[in-house]
């Protein structure tokens, strides 16, 4: 079976990332095309899935959109101010359009399972990757399998205390003081007055960015009992943020789990491994699962 082609779609707000691969991981060719409403931007992808002769497809799409394949609604966009997208089945549509399989999940569940089947926490059932870009996301694994429940997990938007002199003004439309309105990309720059990538050098800037990514963490280590937490995305290139981070966990924690995970914050909070493919790499085994279900 690792000889089928497989295709793998990051649908993401701006741009469509399309490849093709093997089980295995490994990436044959890969196109990307700008997002637009999705009557002019889908054929186009059936165009290029099917060309390319794929046996199966997965996706992994940005959200909110519905993930569970008993709703309904399953592999729709949901509520979204994107131009069109709401209520647009993009799961179904590429589904007829290539008369294949198709594995469907949101980007940063998809991106999880990247990272679970081919990097950073290969072999683990019980993960949070977070992407910190310019929004705050996490896909969640659980025993084995990517959370849905009722929709699925926005842990970019959990509560952090706002710190003392932080008055900028949230970038999330809905909370005064969520992860994602303080300290996702465009946080930084409405504070700062430039994005973070100018702000390399200044250590206040990243001392209150891992504050908060810190205090987000320690609620996912309480909530979920991860045995790994992977962080990609943009602001993550910030390489310095890694120590500062891991430092605030071990404070905020102050003792009271007691696992051996924890002994070893290096080799528990960690970088993504896939070189910014972790969507892709998830896609491809979102679509080597459903081959092997259909
Ligand atoms: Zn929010």
């Amino acid at each position: 079976m690792s000889e089928a082609l497989l295709g793998s779609l990051e649908a993401g707000g701006t741009k469509m990332v399309l490849a093709v691969g093997h089980a295995d991981g490994t990436i044959v060719e890969r196109a990307e095309i700008p997002t637009r409403a999705p009557e002019a931007c889908v054929p186009e992808m059936v165009e290029w899935f099917g060309a390319r002769d794929i046996a199966a497809l997965g996706v992994g799409a940005f959200g909110p959109t519905a993930v569970n394949p008993a709703s309904p609604e399953y592999g729709h966009i949901l509520k979204t101010p994107k131009q069109g997208w709401e209520g647009y089945d993009l799961r179904g549509t590429l589904a007829r359009g290539l008369s294949v399989p198709v594995g469907y999940d949101t980007d940063v569940n998809a991106a999880c399972l990247g990272e679970v089947a081919f990097g950073s926490a290969k072999g683990l059932d019980v993960v949070v990757y977070l992407t910190v870009g310019t929004g705050i996301g996490a896909g969640v694994m659980v025993d084995g399998n990517l959370l849905h429940g009722m929709m699925h997990p926005e842990a970019g938007h959990i509560f952090v205390r706002r710190r003392n002199g932080d008055t900028v003004e949230s970038t999330c439309p809905c909370h005064d003081s969520c992860l994602e309105g303080l300290a996702a990309g465009p946080a930084i720059e409405r504070r700062w007055g430039k994005p973070g990538r100018e702000l390399a050098d200044v250590q206040r800037v990243w001392e209150l960015e891992s504050e908060y990514l810190a205090e987000g963490l320690v609620t996912y280590i309480m909530c979920y009992s991860p045995q790994r937490i992977v962080l990609g995305g943009g602001v993550m290139k910030q390489q310095q943020l890694f120590g500062l981070v891991r430092e605030k966990v071990a404070r905020d924690l102050n003792g009271y789990l007691c696992c051996t995970e924890l002994d070893d914050l290096d080799s528990y909070i960690v970088e993504a491994s896939c070189g910014g493919d972790q969507g892709i790499l998830g896609g491809l085994e979102l679509a080597r699962r459903a081959l092997e279900t259909a």
